[in-house]
């Protein structure tokens, strides 16, 4: 009764209940599909008609009627939806996920409930693939940790092992190694396959280290207009870095690397809800929340040699947005919406660029803290975003620091980084 009652106010809303997917998912995938067949992005992006994996070789595959779009992983070889699962608010869209060929899942073996992990112990282990990120750069704990995700998962393989966000420098890409050991040695025994990483501060001296290093199966980045500065500002220092940004992901996909994309909604509706005037200045080219999504898709899988993108979901609604999106040619009207978007939430947005960090050493850990924030309001994710900063060192916090305006005018995109910061403590504490 409920549920009939759930799916009438849902209609009525215009929310996308289960039943309601189920019913529209076949159309939406056969509808996708059919776009993809004309969509003509301007990079290689990984597309199977635009890019051979280097390495080892891979059959053709087929866009297939009624599935999201298929890409190829650089030179892992796989063969992925462009949309990459992640942790979902509900087993059935875990289910309506997987029927609708999501067949690459991120952070196995991490995800909070519901964690349906039975769904893909019952399935055929070559039907999908998978990574568990890993937090530390010692080679014993890289190995325990690794070990604690299969046993919870029960499957006896994690093909990808992700190195997350450990690397504070270039020099540290060249000299940690024991992650990387511990894969190799993880490898050997066929419990994994691919060395990946993701870095989501200090990214691009970071990401350049990595791509030199060739150490790297798949390297996964923040990619969204706004990273690593204003859209279409005219400041050259920005420009200078959005162009280096963009020339380090277009080498990594030269090399065989393959790169996703993360932190492509900028935590999503309600975060964009948080900056004044953002929904009046973007109204009359991106109407609402779902075309603002749309938009941000297409114009991260337009970046040449993005291959895919990954993100977590909160709703049908959500889901039916991104199997609809993949695929599709970013719009003029889409483009001028993002510009002022981008204008307003760059303002707003910490690129994680760690420039305040390295001016203030040993001080606050400003680009962890406001991304918390951006979990606690974007995403709603209250509890686990307060542990986080909750197990940040105390002199790393914010209230351990009297004086925050040095930070302030370290940061080269001008963000009132002390209000942001005195606003994340607020919410976190
Ligand atoms: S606050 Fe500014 S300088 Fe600090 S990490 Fe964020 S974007 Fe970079």
């Amino acid at each position: 009764m409920k549920d009939t009652q759930d799916n009438k106010t849902n209609e009525l809303t215009g929310k996308v209940s289960r039943r309601r997917f189920f019913r529209d998912a076949t159309a939406t995938a056969a509808v996708t599909a059919g776009t993809l067949s004309l969509q003509g992005c301007g990079g290689n992006n990984g597309s199977e008609s635009a890019q051979k994996p280097v390495g080892k070789p891979v059959e053709k595959a087929v866009q297939e009627p009624g599935k999201v779009k298929y890409v190829i992983l650089g030179r892992t070889g796989l063969r992925v939806s462009q949309f990459l699962g992640d942790r979902m608010a509900e087993v059935e869209m875990y289910k309506a996920a997987l029927d609708a060929g999501i067949n690459y899942w991120h952070k196995f073996g991490q995800w909070v409930d519901p964690a349906p992990y039975e769904l893909f112990r019952n399935r055929d282990r070559d039907s999908f693939y998978c990574d568990t990120v890993i937090g530390t750069l010692d080679k014993d704990k890289a190995i325990e940790l690794f070990e604690e995700r299969l046993a919870k998962t029960g499957l006896s393989r994690i093909d990808g092992f992700k190195i997350h966000s450990q690397y504070k420098t270039a020099e540290d890409v060249k000299t940690k190694m024991g992650a990387v050991q511990a894969f190799e040695q993880l490898k050997k025994q066929g419990k994994t396959s691919f060395l990946m990483m993701s870095q989501h501060t200090n990214t691009s001296e970071i990401f350049e280290a990595a791509i030199e290093s060739d150490m790297f199966d798949l390297i996964q980045v923040p990619v969204n207009p706004t990273v690593p500065r204003d859209y279409f500002t005219k400041e050259e220092y920005s420009q200078t870095t959005q162009d280096n940004y963009l020339a380090l992901i277009k080498k990594a996909s030269d090399k065989g690397i393959a790169v996703t994309a993360m932190k492509v909604f900028l935590y999503g509706a309600k975060n964009w809800e948080e900056v004044p005037d953002l929904k009046n200045r973007v109204n009359k080219y991106l109407p609402d929340n779902q075309s603002i999504a749309t938009a941000l898709i297409h114009w991260t899988l337009n970046v040449p040699g993005v291959v895919a993108y990954g993100s977590m979901l909160y709703s049908f609604d959500e889901l039916k947005e991104n199997l609809e999106a993949v695929g599709g040619k970013l719009t003029a009207q889409e483009n001028e919406g993002l510009k002022r978007f981008a204008e307003c939430m760059g303002g707003y947005y910490c690129r994680m660029c760690g420039a305040c960090e390295r001016a203030n050493p040993d001080g606050v850990a400003v680009s962890d803290i406001l991304r918390f924030s951006g979990y606690y309001s974007g995403f709603g994710q209250h509890n686990i975003a307060r542990a986080f900063y909750a197990d940040i060192p105390y002199s790393k916090r914010v209230d351990a620091v009297k004086n925050l305006k040095p930070y302030e005018e370290a940061c080269p995109y001008g963000l009132p980084v002390a209000k942001l910061l005195r606003n994340a403590h607020s919410k976190l504490a």
